[in-house]
């Protein structure tokens, strides 16, 4: 057992209870205490102090691509199409090892900034790079992670008017079963899951209407759940309207991508109508605030979308979103950009934490297990350092976490077990991984020309 005691409790339940001098226990894999520390507890429990921090359910990160972990600095100032054109070539060859190193990169980043949970979309398979879905499932099982990775695909290269070149895409054929196959070798439905597996055609314009229709009879067919980008450009609205001659939404809800079992990344450019389909359907949306902002795109109605019911989750998005990928920043983002756009009451704190916890969870289809601090849920903590220079005295430790730099982490656990102390990596060595980040950038680069 582990008793994290003398903290503050974020719950995210229900309720939204918030604690103070409270303690946490858990017992395997699961929470079984909440609130008054138990009068009995094994000798060999293990102890948290708490004092100064605050807990919260760990940080679920709906949306990434840490093969790009790797490829950051590069084209930094582009538009997102240019950034991709200018990416593609040297994307085209990665392998296994690269892959590995830049996921466990990314994932370090990930846990280092209170994150429990991650997706990654992974699309670039060239045609000799090896098990690369393999690598980044191994990195995820190295650094502890609990992992929801997607099995991406492009089939529509320059020569058949999409953007990426042919030599990253593959056939229809090729990506479905390749998809059955890492269905079948990865996903796991249990409740515990550490790993599950989701199919994720890359965009509307990278993908061949055949491989999204496809992908969604056999996603279905196998039980897993559906991710793509969407509404992400005022450039994917025009290329909708010319190539189909209506929204992008329109056009995905025509071959069967609407429903609780699909979430899509960004969704900036949705109207009334879309946003009231995607809350009648269910449909998730994983909100990006640094990557729009980065790329110059417009604001995402984050406040319409909560609004309406939609189920929204907080995503870092790949390199083309920042050098950071930091998912706390997300939650900050989230409240700077939606209030810029909508005023001072568009997104409070504690919505911006939820999206970040439960909202996520709801996006992937984990709520039941994850996203919030209860008994019978799976521990999936994070507790933060509130008492240096940055944080103390900040009255309030949702704001102190919102609003404030990304606190110290006293502690991360996942799934019950802890992979961060006092802000050290337990699971990998954070120096080495860096080293390896580097070496790899080096190569892939060389191996470009
Ligand atoms: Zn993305």
């Amino acid at each position: 057992m582990t008793l994290i005691e003398n903290t503050q409790v974020i719950t995210v339940d229900a309720e939204r209870r918030e604690l103070s001098h409270a303690s946490v226990v858990i017992d395997g894999t699961r929470i079984v205490s909440v609130g008054d520390t138990p009068d009995r507890l094994p000798d060999d429990t293990l102890r948290a102090d708490g004092t100064g921090c605050v807990l919260t359910p760990g940080l679920i990160n709906t949306h990434h691509h840490l093969y790009q972990w790797i490829t950051r600095g590069l084209a930094a100032d582009h538009t997102l199409f240019q950034w991709l054109t200018t990416l593609y070539p040297i994307w085209a060859g990665i392998d296994e090892d690269a892959v590995r190193t830049a996921a466990l990169g990314g994932l370090t980043q990930l846990a280092l900034s209170g994150c429990t949970t991650t997706t990654d979309h992974h699309y670039v398979f060239p045609p000799r790079g090896g098990d690369l879905l393999g690598a980044e499932i191994d990195a995820a099982a190295t650094v502890g992670l609990r992992f929801h990775p997607t099995r991406g695909s492009m089939d529509l290269s320059e020569k058949d008017g999409g953007l990426p070149p042919d030599s990253v895409v593959q056939t229809l054929d090729e990506i479905l079963a390749a998809s059955s196959n890492a269905v079948a070798r990865w996903h796991d439905p249990s409740a515990e899951s550490m790993l599950r597996i989701a199919l994720a055609p890359c965009s509307p314009f990278s993908v061949t209407t055949d491989l999204l229709r496809e992908s969604a009879l056999l996603a279905r067919e196998l039980g897993v759940r559906m991710h793509t980008h969407l509404a992400e450009s005022l450039d994917e609205n025009t290329y909708c309207d010319e190539h189909f001659g209506c929204t992008p939404l329109q056009y995905m809800e025509s071959v069967g991508w609407v429903g609780d079992d699909v979430w899509f990344a960004h969704g900036i450019e949705f109207d009334d109508a879309e946003i009231g389909r995607l809350a009648a359907t269910a449909t998730g949306v994983a909100h990006c605030p640094t990557s729009n902002a980065r790329l110059g795109n417009r604001i995402c109605r984050t406040r319409d979308l909560v609004d309406a019911g939609v189920p929204v989750g907080l995503g870092v998005d790949g390199a083309a979103s920042s050098e950071s990928c930091r998912l706390l920043e997300e939650a900050h983002q989230a409240v700077l950009m939606a209030r810029a756009k909508d005023g001072p009451t568009a997104l409070t704190t504690r919505t911006a934490m939820e999206l970040a916890t439960i909202g996520g969870a709801r996006v992937l289809g984990r709520h039941h297990d994850t996203g919030s601090i209860e008994v019978g849920k799976l521990a999936d903590l994070v507790l933060w350092d509130l008492s240096t220079v940055a944080h103390s005295g900040i009255d309030d430790p949702v704001a102190a976490l919102v609003l404030g730099a990304i606190p110290p982490i006293a502690g991360t656990w996942v799934n019950g077990r802890r992979i961060v102390a006092d802000g050290t990596m337990l699971t990998v060595d954070a120096e080495r991984v860096a080293a390896d980040v580097a070496h790899e950038h080096r190569r892939l680069l060389a191996k470009a020309g």
